[in-house]
């Protein structure tokens, strides 16, 4: 069944003013559903929602009974899980098999801060007096979280566990082309015992609803998912009430092999770490940097090794590579293929818009593979956010980390050599938040991540995300 209502203070909601909008298949053009599109007035009512809650019935639970609901969650997602990966790969056009991962991951995150909740405490600190000092972690109060399309509900639960663990409530604003994950969390998490109001689901614009929320005085905290230029207005309408405000924004991470690596390794997983969820994925690894002697040999495994990965139906349990999100973004990334080859690049593979019966209807691209791409290309210097990878050689360790900071994001990023002390030196000398050695493997549920430069504020995942959804309030007590 299709979720078409928002979850406001523990009811299912219609927009306030009755506006709906239309939710489409990417792999068929069809409409799957109708969903409200709300508007100020439904923020309005979904933040006083939020801090009834905040100031009800959730504020005198234990840390370890919050904790026990979302271990619950956890089991609801994994007991939905076939119907939650048949929504996200419907909704988004990503193939089935990875859909199921997804929620999976999901249920993950949710079991981790289940678990973590009671374990996220202050400490007695030996001040200069002989009195007694302590710090306390003190829920925000009502956090606004703002998802992007790409992994909705993965994204989504890296910010709720986190959020509800530490005893906040919590407005989970979808991207508008995928909204139907985040409807129907709203209402496990009330099956789950979680009380009405903790957690509000809202669906509309992220121009309005968005920006409302972002800008709301009932709000204490966003965290976001996105697109730097969205990450950069949501700063500024934070400000206003100095909110606290997470950001994981936008990649363009490097992929950098040495010719002492095992290349058929690298070879073989990495067409996987940049066309996977048809690159639309802010960890991709979108530029290739290649020592130079093994230039060509890198070119020709990972072209074989791409050819041989399997585009098309998301429905398909054989399918490794969907379609894009929407016509519309898949003729954005059509666009970077153009000034790829306009720009001298050579096209080595892929790129091309496939025609024919099983195809017209869907958003789909196969994946591009460019050499002799440089810097200064819009390939090499703008994040595509879809299956083009750019190949760029370097002649030693300095260059390789030079291209590799080449950018104005720092999120991810790979190195691969057999030689333990370059690969460490490469991968501390790199501006990333996360870096993987031998592997393109970026998320841990129990590690930090995030980015560095433009790619973001703070940290998600792990112990490190419940410190940036408390408040640390300092007590002192004089023992005289
Ligand atoms: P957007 O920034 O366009 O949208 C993200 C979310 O923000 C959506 O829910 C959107 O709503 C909302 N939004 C849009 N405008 C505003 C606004 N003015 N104020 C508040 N909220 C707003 O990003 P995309 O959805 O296009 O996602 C792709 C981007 O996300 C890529 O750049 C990618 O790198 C990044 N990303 C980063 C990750 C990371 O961890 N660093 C992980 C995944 C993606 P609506 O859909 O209604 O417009």
């Amino acid at each position: 069944m299709t979720p078409t209502l928002m979850t406001i203070g523990g009811r299912p909601a219609a927009a306030l003013d009755g506006a709906t909008f239309a939710v489409e298949n990417p792999a068929t053009g069809e409409t799957i559903a109708h969903v409200p599109s709300a508007g100020a007035a439904d923020v309005d009512a979904a933040v006083g929602a939020a801090q009834r809650a905040f100031e009800g019935e959730w504020r005198s639970w234990s840390a370890a009974r919050r904790g026990r609901a979302l271990v619950r969650l956890a089991d609801l997602v994994r007991e939905h899980a076939e119907e939650l990966a048949q929504l996200e790969s419907r909704n988004v056009g990503k193939p089935i098999s990875g859909a199921r991962w997804e929620i999976g991951a999901a249920a993950s995150v949710f079991a981790y801060y289940g678990g973590a909740a009671d374990k996220h405490h202050g400490a007695t600190i030996p001040v200069e007096k002989p009195g007694l000092d302590l710090t306390l972690r003190e829920p925000i109060g009502v956090v606004g979280l703002i998802v992007p399309w790409n992994f909705p509900l993965m994204m989504a639960s890296w910010k709720l566990g986190p959020a509800l663990a530490a005893g906040n409530t919590a407005i989970l604003k979808p991207a508008s082309w995928s909204p139907l994950t985040a409807l129907r969390i709203g209402e496990l998490a009330l099956e789950a015992g979680i009380p009405a109001g903790v957690l509000n689901v809202i669906t509309g614009p992220g121009a309005t609803v968005g920006a409302a929320l972002a800008a709301h005085p009932g709000v204490g905290k966003i965290a976001f998912t996105g697109e730097t230029g969205t990450g950069q207005e949501i700063l500024r309408a934070a400000a206003g009430t100095i909110k606290k405000v997470t950001l994981e924004l936008g990649g363009k991470s490097p992929n950098v092999v040495f010719a002492d690596a095992d290349l058929e390794k690298f070879a073989r997983e990495s067409p996987y770490a940049v066309f996977d969820n048809a690159g639309q994925d802010c960890c991709a690894r979108s530029r290739i940097l290649v020592e130079r002697s093994v230039h060509e040999r890198v070119v020709e495994l990972f072209t074989a090794a791409t050819r041989a990965m399997v585009v098309g139906d998301p429905a398909d349990e054989r399918t490794e590579m969907g379609c894009l999100v929407s016509r519309r973004h898949r003729d954005r990334v059509a666009g970077y293929i153009a000034a790829g080859r306009a720009e001298g690049a050579r096209l080595v593979s892929g790129g091309e818009i496939p025609t024919g019966p099983a195809w017209d209807a869907g958003a789909y691209l196969t994946p591009a593979i460019f050499d002799g791409a440089r810097p200064g290309m819009r390939i090499v210097e703008e994040e595509i956010f879809g299956p083009v990878v750019a190949v760029i050689p370097f002649d030693d360790e300095d260059e390789a980390v030079r291209l590799a900071n080449a950018s104005p994001y720092g999120l991810s990023g790979s190195v691969w050599s057999r030689d333990i002390g370059r690969a460490l030196r490469v991968a501390k000398g790199i501006r990333s938040g996360v870096i993987s050695v031998n592997c393109n493997s970026s998320v841990h549920t129990g590690a930090p991540f995030g980015g560095m430069k433009q790619s973001g504020l703070g940290r998600e995942l792990g112990m490190d995300a419940l410190d940036l959804y408390t408040e640390t309030k300092n007590i002192y007590i004089d023992l005289g």
